[in-house]
């Protein structure tokens, strides 16, 4: 019997919200708090239970720590924005609680988001007897624990990865992204880093374009290389990992307004001048392009995220590909979401529920894969995640 407090009412956050309502006997105490207490209330809306709403400003620590003073809640659900991950920390530090995340810090004025200002907690949290999860989305997240798993069960040592991230929804805009759009451009337009050889390189955003055909007839797909979070600790936790790349599917349609948009300054973080008017660009195309959470009712298709893993087994080379199929449209009639929101929701709700279990609980800051893979799989099979694994014969995105 637990209680926690969810902080964001976006796309994610309605889905962390009905998964963790369709759980009482774990979550018996759900409030759901963000800046604009409207949009937690049309979500509470569509429960068959009760939960309780509240009005927070994440980025202001005092109003937040007095939140969570009041409510003594077991563990905060962070899917607010990136922006706010150091102040919802610094929160749960002053009021002692336990705190679980979906992406890793990114500074509002710097588009560049790694581990290490949230990884400099780690013994705050620790000497206060407290744990933070980092990254318990699907990528990071699934895709983290996935690797952890192939790792434990198909190899005595891992050597390459490849993180396949297909999106095969369609939900029949131009141009439009299925989360916070501001996030994902900045991500996209971000230059790519992967792994090889015991450093990053690094390489143009979009450079590099293979084909990949996903398995259960979703289709083949265009993936483009590019550098995502789970990459920086997977590589530390893998120290075995000789290379590791991550890769997304984007459509004709998407990359040629990304290109214009870039080309006239749209996508730029700094503000500018308008009519004497501070304006980020970025910000301002948020506005004008379609709400990620309006998106579900059109979306159409199916999603296929997976990891490719090379490595050895009782000294023989193995290809292990363990992936993840989700329908945009089951996911709506489920919990009125697209596949993107939900296939983050849920494994931040199966995250949290092994914190709350027990299952994994140490003090400290820790990336996903760093507990036991085992429970949280049994738990994606459970809660509408349900996973494969296929032993390949050969693999190869180098073209
Ligand atoms: P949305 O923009 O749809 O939702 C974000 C929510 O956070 C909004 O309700 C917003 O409020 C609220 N919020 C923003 N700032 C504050 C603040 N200062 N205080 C309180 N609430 C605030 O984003 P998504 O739901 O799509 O994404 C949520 C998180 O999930 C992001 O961090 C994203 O990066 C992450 N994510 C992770 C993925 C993974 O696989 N690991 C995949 C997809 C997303 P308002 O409504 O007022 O704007």
């Amino acid at each position: 019997m637990s209680k926690v407090i969810i902080i964001g009412a976006g796309g994610v956050g309605g889905v962390v919200t009905h998964k963790c309502a369709q759980l009482p006997e774990v979550f018996s105490e759900i409030i759901l708090a963000s800046r604009n207490e409207d949009k937690c209330k049309a979500i509470a809306a569509q429960l068959d239970r009760p939960i309780r709403t509240a009005q927070v400003d994440a980025d202001n620590v005092p109003e937040l720590t007095a939140l969570l003073e009041k409510e003594k809640p077991d563990l905060v659900i962070n899917v607010a924005l990136p922006y706010q991950d150091l102040h919802i920390m610094d929160a749960c530090l002053a009021a002692g609680v336990d705190y679980l995340d979906t992406a890793n810090y990114e500074p509002l004025d710097t588009a560049k988001f790694e581990y290490s200002w949230q990884w400099a907690y780690r013994e705050k949290f620790e000497n206060a007897g407290l744990m933070a999860l980092l990254g318990s989305g699907f990528d990071p997240g699934a895709t983290n624990v996935f690797t952890a798993y192939l790792a434990k069960h198909y190899f005595d040592e891992i050597h390459e990865l490849d993180i396949i991230d297909v999106n095969g929804g369609d939900h029949g805009y131009p141009f439009a992204t299925n989360f916070n759009p501001e996030i994902n451009i900045r991500e996209v337009t971000a230059e790519c880093r992967h792994w090889e050889n015991g450093e990053f390189v690094t390489t143009p955003a979009m450079s590099k374009k293979a084909s990949f055909t996903c398995p259960e007839e979703v289709g083949n797909y265009n993936i483009y290389r590019m550098y995502h979070e789970e990459l920086e600790s997977l590589v530390v936790n893998f120290p075995t990992l000789k290379r590791a790349q991550f890769w997304m599917s984007f459509g004709e349609s998407y990359l040629k307004h990304l290109e214009v948009l870039g080309n006239v300054g749209m996508t730029g973080i700094d503000p500018i001048d308008y009519n004497g008017q501070q304006i980020v660009p970025i910000q301002f195309l948020k506005a004008l392009l379609p709400d990620p959470s309006t998106l579900g009712p059109r979306t159409k298709g199916k999603t296929c995220i997976g990891c490719v893993v090379k490595g050895v087994k009782d000294g023989k080379q193995k290809i292990v590909y363990l992936y993840q199929i989700k329908d945009h449209q089951d996911c709506y009639a489920e919990v009125q979401s697209q596949a993107i929101s939900y296939t983050t929701g849920v494994p931040a709700m199966i995250g949290a529920k092994m914190m709350l279990e027990g299952k994994w609980k140490k003090p400290g800051v820790w990336n996903i894969e760093q507990f036991d893979p085992d429970p949280f799989m049994e738990d994606m099979n459970k809660y509408g995640l349900p996973w494969e694994v296929i032993e390949l014969d050969d693999f190869n995105l180098d073209g």
